[in-house]
């Protein structure tokens, strides 16, 4: 055998599997869960301190515990964060008392999840 070679089959290394998520719709499931209905499909947290410490007891506006606010308008609920909670002429509304009544009108969505990309969904009363 001295002098001669052996060629084997190298198999290459196989690569990491990229990153798949669990979840059915990543688009809307992976962004940030509402304060108020728990809808998962916010963009953005609600606050830079968000979720909030759970030894921390919230009071509104939540801007002063928790930082700036989104201002993100819930597809949901249709509760915007910084407004809401703070709308300056108006006294603030708590996350729970936003939720009452929301859930007193029969917990509607605002819009369906597929209109989030609209242009206008902003101004959508
Ligand atoms: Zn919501």
């Amino acid at each position: 055998m001295c002098g001669t070679f052996r060629f084997g089959i190298r198999i290459a290394p196989v690569p990491p599997a990229p990153e798949i998520s669990l979840l059915p719709s990543p688009s809307i499931n992976a962004g940030h869960q509402c304060p108020i209905c728990s809808y998962p499909g916010l963009r953005m947290k609600p606050y830079d301190l968000w979720p909030p410490p759970a030894d921390l007891e919230l009071t509104p506006p939540y801007e002063d515990l928790l930082g700036r606010a989104s201002y993100e308008v819930c597809l949901r609920c249709g509760f915007e964060s910084g407004n809401d909670d703070n709308p300056g002429t108006n006294s603030p509304m708590s996350f729970d008392k936003y939720r009452r009544e929301w859930e007193a009108q029969g917990s509607p969505w605002l819009a369906k999840p597929e209109d989030a990309g609209r242009a206008d969904f902003g101004n959508i009363p």
